[in-house]
């Protein structure tokens, strides 16, 4: 891997927050323990408090307050689809495009990999 810029501008801070976030909820459990949901709670509201982009913080701290994590922290694919939305709404407020928030989709992108996806 290339060696990030120093110090990190907000669109490569971005890049590895999302792909570690997406990459994790991958990784969550089918049936979570109640550890396990509190600590991912933890983690995501954790960033709306700390996240070191000002503007950014401020938008996720709005979108997480109008959609809170916690029942979507029940099973793997409803974590992914809730990252997947959060995601897409700074997508649509940066003009990218949008991800279709399907968890086989999902999967494919951020655990198990697809043909071609190295390049
Ligand atoms: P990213 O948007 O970082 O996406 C990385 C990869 O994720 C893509 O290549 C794609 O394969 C995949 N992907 C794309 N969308 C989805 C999705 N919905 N679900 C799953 N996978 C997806 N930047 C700003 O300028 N203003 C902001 O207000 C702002 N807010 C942010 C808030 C948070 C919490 C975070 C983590 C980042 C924020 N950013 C913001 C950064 C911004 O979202 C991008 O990360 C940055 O612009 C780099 O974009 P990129 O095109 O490299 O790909």
């Amino acid at each position: 891997p290339t060696p990030p810029s120093c110090p990190l501008g907000r669109e490569v801070l971005g890049l590895f927050t999302w792909s570690f976030l997406h990459t994790t909820a991958s990784h969550y459990p089918p049936s979570p323990t109640p550890t396990d949901r509190l600590q991912i709670t933890n983690l995501i509201t954790s960033l709306t408090h700390l996240y070191p982009c000002t503007d950014c913080r401020a938008d996720f701290k709005e979108s997480v307050s109008k959609n809170p994590i916690e029942p979507h922290t029940k099973n793997k694919n409803d974590l992914m689809i809730y990252l997947c939305k959060r995601h897409n709404e700074v997508n649509v407020k940066l003009g990218k495009k949008e991800f279709e928030c399907d968890p086989r989709l999902l999967d494919e992108r951020w655990r198990t990999g697809f043909k071609g996806c190295e390049t």
